[in-house]
């Protein structure tokens, strides 16, 4: 077990392609994080220059208390997890698991066949070591639930049994850290919340360092201790789940985070007499006073309201305050049981979705009113990464 930092971090593809952008990140001892963010923003190539694959083009990496910058992938200490399982077919499970830490025996035939053969003591110390490796792998097995498939070869087990045996194989080493690259996304929806889960409970087992790369963010919410939200080879923030959900730095996170994701509006805010007013363009919402300290500086000026799906729910015609409520059409209910999302839009805002209890019942092609909680609103500056001016996110 190890911290795991990185400082600086570059890394530049031949043709000028800067796949991430001078990162900086410390990973705690015993930390589960996960690197998540839209395809391409440099999550991969941060887990392979962590694992020693990708060379890095400018900063360092620390595992433990050693740079590893020019330290070859095998003698780094980490274990890493592939999307594909990379699986041996022709070997048993149990054969897959041992494989990597016989290849390391110090005493076994694999490093010296010669000596093996003549050496009694080496003989004696090899067996030692066999009672090591075996010993892992049942324990291993054990805490995976496949100790009854270690006599299989991967082709006849399940996706998902082949997912564990990849984990087991990572667990024998005992590495310093865990790296998993998208290790769930070749299975099917059930399975892979099933395998989210117990992921979770191993590392609460383990609590190996882990650094965990995927796309969903629904994963690395519910995975990560911290999760790190990358865009264009750049962290926009890191942070719990719940910080990145409840103050996210900026408009990038605050849409990326979430499903259905946030709805934005963009218009202005004007002031009349004691009261802030978001001016949509059709519509003026009031501003909470809780958040009139934070934007008083930007009255007058163009800003974007942001409003979760579940920030907004329908009232009665005449129900909600006028200066909270939108007038839309709604477009499309999608009930989904205990919830349903509501598919609507105002003359400027054409797509908005509103999550609501399952038993609400709103007619598709009709006019509603939506009424927004403005205390859970959030208020952005201008543009795709705006800031966040209204609940920045912690230190
Ligand atoms: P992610 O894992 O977030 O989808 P990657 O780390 O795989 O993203 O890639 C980041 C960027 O670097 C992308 O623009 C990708 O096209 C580019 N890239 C990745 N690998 C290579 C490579 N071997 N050669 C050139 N460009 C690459």
């Amino acid at each position: 077990m190890a911290e795991v930092e990185l400082s600086g971090v570059t890394k530049t593809y031949p043709g000028d392609i800067r796949a991430v952008d001078n990162i900086s990140l410390t990973i705690l001892d015993r930390e589960f994080i996960v690197l998540v963010g839209p395809s391409g923003c440099g999550k991969s190539t941060t887990l392979r220059m962590i694992a020693g694959l990708e060379d890095i083009t400018a900063g360092t990496i620390r595992i433990g208390d050693r740079v590893v910058n020019g330290v070859a992938p095998k003698d780094r200490d980490i274990a890493m997890v592939f999307q594909n399982y990379a699986l041996y077919p022709h070997m048993t499970v149990y054969k897959n698991m041992a494989f990597g830490l016989l290849l390391r025996c110090r005493y076994g035939a694999f490093n010296n066949p010669l000596a093996f053969v003549l050496s009694h003591g080496r003989w004696k110390k090899a067996r030692a070591e066999r009672r090591e490796i075996d010993r892992r792998v049942h324990e291993a097995a054990g805490i995976l639930g496949i100790e009854d498939l270690l006599h299989r070869r991967p082709k006849a087990l399940s996706g998902g049994q082949r997912q564990r045996v990849a984990v087991g194989r990572a667990i024998v080493r005992q590495p310093k850290a865990f790296l998993f690259d998208e290790p769930l996304s070749n299975l099917d929806a059930k399975l892979r919340i099933g395998m989210r889960a117990e992921l979770k409970r191993l590392h609460r087992q383990v609590q190996t360092t882990t650094v965990y790369v995927t796309h969903d963010q629904e994963e690395a919410m519910t995975l990560g201790d911290r999760v790190v939200v990358m865009k264009d080879g750049n962290i926009h923030q890191t942070g719990t789940p719940y910080d990145v959900y409840e103050r996210p730095a900026n408009r990038f996170v605050a849409g990326f985070v979430g499903t259905p994701p946030m709805n934005f509006f963009e218009g202005r805010l004007v002031r009349d007499g004691d009261v802030l007013l978001f001016d949509e363009g059709d519509h003026r919402l009031a501003v909470s006073p809780v958040h009139h300290e934070r934007l008083a500086a930007f009255v007058g000026q163009p800003i974007t309201l942001g409003v979760r799906p579940e920030a907004l729910s329908p009232g009665g015609v005449g129900v909600a305050p006028a200066n909270a409520a939108l007038n839309v059409q709604v477009s499309v209910v999608e009930p989904l049981g205990d919830r349903a999302d509501i598919y609507c839009g105002t003359h400027r805002h054409p797509h908005i979705v509103s999550r609501v209890d399952g038993r609400i019942r709103v007619a598709e092609g009709q006019p509603a009113q939506l009424y927004v909680d403005l205390e859970r609103a959030h208020f952005f500056e201008p543009g795709e990464n705006g800031r966040n001016i209204s609940s920045p996110a912690a230190p």
